[in-house]
């Protein structure tokens, strides 16, 4: 098709979890996993349905010992959809011989499609062809549209409507042992003749939700009546609709769904508030229309065109879908925060982790009001990570690594090993670092849109206690002159503790001490950009003196940074001290060796013995700031840093990391960009295939990954044209023009829409008459332009210059 189109033609069971997180349809409300209507959930096939917010704890007794999980619940299954020919059993795939199938998501219009061609034990050839989408136009609403054509037979069919409520969380195996039970039955009803309802509640958070589905059958455009049976349970219930079909006339079924949770705004009785929606809801092709026209409107703001390079536009059209599917202006209106495996499936248990860090660019120059309705859900948290840096011992907020419902830590104490069977402590919740890329978050994005009143209202007090958290944990070592931090942990999981020690945590993670000297020049100015008032309400109210921000000062210019080697930086204080790893050695043995961790802790070794890495670490400062922004950062620190730092830096741990996370690959792509644009393009492309080819091997079927999608977008923007803001202006270094030609891409920047595009040579910037909000600056090297309403601008680019990058 046209670049929106993800289709298999073929069904494969090995592969059909993978394509039910690939193809699932969502609305930034609630997303459903492209499972197959007719399908029960087994080993196979598994239609989770999530909606954002909705967590439950449960306890589980691991040989007794208590463990304590909250969990994104999987809500009731509204997919139900059955099909019975004369009174037989209902058609599954694995009963009937498929003569044709085609699995399919319509990308533009986010509608999957299921086609499937069958022939049953009594000969009769039937095709059966599903659509359906979650609206982007009515978050609260679904629909299903089944076409049935029985191409040599005519005869008495059943179609099963159901919802189903006796659902647990049981998508990814290795929680298996763990309890997924996290609904308790309400109520069934029906509303008329037509709509059938459930209600039920998460068993420990007490939220209510409800789901109510209208069918309907249609001869050509006309409506007929069914017979209709009804049968309910507490936790479930199901219409089964009985008519005649003709051979080779067409007959449509179609299942409107309306949704709703006790934490929807505007709510008092969410059943009825389900199927009053369920009975007024318009037909499905009426729908249909009116979501897609919301999707077009997306499109003009979200899509980036790359006409020069088809398998490269269609992932990132299937990333950009897939990304507003979760995050969405819907999203915005929640309190909802970025789950790091989308609302895809049920790894990691929809938390919440520093993976916003990576989807925020691309919302934040597109729907900035998705961004910063995401922030909010962290602005709401505050009084949890207060609480948590209290209770650890320290000040300010200490947001959790992993976060659910309340923002308190969900990160688990045990960890399974899949490789051998064995639950181990995990330490990760050391990853302290996630505070520090929350005051990242929140400052990139003022700086994109200059969005005064988010930053005085909330940003900066979030910033101020980051801060603050900061100065806490840190320490002053007067024989170094310097601060340090320990007992922390970086991005790299591989790296809990020192080999023998038996407290988790490492000295002086790199990464996490550069972020916080680099925060701490920003926490102390920021109050000088709010309102004189506001700054003096929270100076007051938080009892910030002028002495702690003088701290902050101090540390801004004196957090220790260490060494090894000729200018390399240590991942953390004591890195150069553990061993190499025989990389050859083990790729040879175990071929994939992404998982390092648990390879080793299988063979009774120890990864924190090594030098190596699961991920970007050191790497991640190269990604996050910008050159001249890491001189600056460097140099304040007193520490020296040359044309050569990021060239060797990169390097150095490249050889040493065994990209065990996918996130690592968009950090790599984006370093190399200006260093080895070759190697960059191979990282991006790895990233960019990595959910759509599953390269870890089984992992995105348990949900898609928010970061490296999103990753993947911002890689062009900010790696590829070079975009970054400086000093206020818009700058541009684009970089790989070559495999670029044609990019075209709508921005927003000081809230004022841009159009960018690149074609033979020339970087084009418009700026849009409308909704356009003030001046701004835009730049390539040293030429600055001011764009005003109306205005375009062009930069021939040096091709030159640019061809030079690409071979070096
Ligand atoms: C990565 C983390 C990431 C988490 C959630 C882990 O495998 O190491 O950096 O935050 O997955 O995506």
């Amino acid at each position: 098709m046209d670049g929106f189109s993800l289709s298999y033609e073929s069904f494969d069971p090995a592969e059909e979890g993978l394509r039910e997180a690939l193809t699932s349809t969502g609305n930034g409300y609630l997303c459903a996993r492209g499972a197959a209507e007719w399908e029960d959930s087994d080993d196979v096939h598994y239609a989770g349905t999530y909606v954002h917010g909705i967590y439950n704890r449960e306890t589980t007794i691991l040989g007794g010992v208590p463990v304590l999980n909250e969990d994104l619940v999987n809500l009731p299954n509204w997919l139900v959809l059955k099909l019975r020919i004369e009174g037989e059993d209902a058609i599954r795939l694995a009963d009937v011989e498929p003569l044709a199938y085609r699995h399919e998501l319509d990308i533009r219009d986010a509608v999957l499609i299921r086609e499937l061609r069958f022939g049953d034990r009594s000969g009769r050839v039937t095709t059966l062809r599903s659509r359906r989408f979650v609206s982007m136009a009515d978050p609260h609403q679904a629909g299903i549209e089944w076409t049935l054509i029985p191409e040599n037979w005519s005869g008495r069919v059943e179609i099963v409507s159901a919802i189903d409520g006796r659902v647990t969380n049981s998508g990814v195996e290795r929680y298996g042992e763990l309890e997924g039970r996290h609904l308790d039955p309400v109520s069934p009803r029906t509303f008329g003749p037509e709509v059938v309802a459930l209600k039920v509640m998460t068993r420990q958070s007490d939220i209510y939700v409800s789901e109510a589905a209208r069918t309907r059958v249609y001869d050509g455009g006309e409506q007929i009546e069914a017979d209709r049976t009804l049968y309910q349970m507490e936790d479930y219930i199901q219409q089964v609709l009985a008519f005649d079909v003709r051979e080779g006339m067409p007959a449509r079924v179609e299942k409107m769904v309306a949704f709703f949770t006790s934490r929807d705004r505007a709510i008092s009785d969410t059943l009825a508030s389900a199927g009053k929606s369920a009975l007024l809801s318009p037909a499905f092709e009426e729908a249909l229309a009116l979501h897609r026209f919301a999707w077009a409107e997306l499109w003009r703001v979200c899509d980036v065109q790359l006409p020069s390079a088809d398998r490269v536009q269609l992932l990132l059209r299937l990333h950009i879908a897939h990304i507003v599917q979760v995050c969405s202006r819907h999203t915005a209106e929640q309190d909802a925060g970025v789950p790091a495996r989308g609302l895809n499936g049920e790894a990691y248990r929809g938390h919440v982790f520093w993976d916003e860090l990576f989807v925020y660019p691309f919302l934040t120059f597109r729907l900035p009001e998705v961004t910063r309705g995401l922030l909010m859900y962290r602005f709401r948290r505050l009084r949890a990570a207060r609480a948590a840096a209290v209770e650890a011992g320290f000040r300010g907020a200490m947001f959790p690594w992993q976060s659910g419902s309340e923002g308190t830590e969900e990160t688990q104490t045990l960890h399974l090993n899949p490789l051998s069977g064995v639950w181990e402590p995990d330490l990760s919740h050391n990853q302290r670092h996630v505070n520090a890329g929350i005051f990242y978050s929140i400052w990139r994005y003022f700086q994109a849109t200059q969005d005064l009143p988010f930053l005085r209202d909330y940003g900066a007090e979030m910033m101020l206690e980051i801060a603050r958290f900061w100065a806490s944990i840190a320490h002053f070592n007067p024989a170094r002159g310097r601060y340090e931090i320990h007992g922390v942990m970086g991005p790299d999981e591989f790296h809990e503790k020192y080999p023998s020690a038996e407290a988790g945590g490492l000295r002086n993670n790199a990464y996490t001490n550069a972020m916080v000297a680099w925060l701490c020049e920003i926490a102390a100015e920021v109050l000088s950009l709010l309102p004189a008032n506001r700054a003096e309400a929270l100076r007051t109210r938080l009892d910030l003196g002028d002495d702690e921000v003088k701290t902050w000062q101090d540390m801004s210019q004196r957090m220790f940074i260490p060494f090894h080697e000729d200018g390399i930086i240590s991942q953390f204080e004591g890195y150069e001290d553990l061993e190499e790893l025989d990389w050859d050695a083990y790729r040879a043995r175990y071929g994939n060796i992404q998982r390092l961790d648990r390879i080793l802790r299988a063979e009774d070794d120890d990864p924190n013995r090594y030098k190596l890495a699961k991920q970007a670490d050191v790497v991640m400062l190269f990604l996050l700031f910008s050159e001249t922004e890491l001189r600056r950062l460097f140099q304040r620190l007193g520490y020296e840093y040359s044309q050569e730092t990021a060239r060797k830096n990169i390097a150095y741990y490249d050889r040493r990391t065994s990209h065990g996370s996918t996130l690592s690959f968009i950090a790599h792509a984006g370093v190399l960009a200006p260093i080895d644009a070759e190697s960059s393009w191979e990282r991006f492309l790895v990233a960019l295939e990595s959910d759509v080819g599953d390269v870890q091997g089984g992992t995105t079927k348990e949900g898609i990954h928010m970061g490296v999608m999103s990753g993947t977008l911002s890689l062009i923007q900010l790696a590829y044209l070079g975009s970054e803001i400086r000093d206020g202006v818009l700058h541009f270094d684009p970089r790989i023009i070559d495999r670029l030609e044609g990019l075209s891409f709508w921005m927003q920047f000081h809230r004022s829409p841009l159009q960018v595009t690149l074609e033979g040579g020339v970087l084009r910037i418009a700026a849009y008459s409308e909704g356009f909000n003030e001046p701004i600056k835009v730049s390539v090297g040293d030429e600055v332009r001011e764009l005003s309403s109306g205005d375009r601008c062009e930069f021939a680019l040096r091709r030159d210059a640019a061809e030079t990058t690409v071979g070096a």
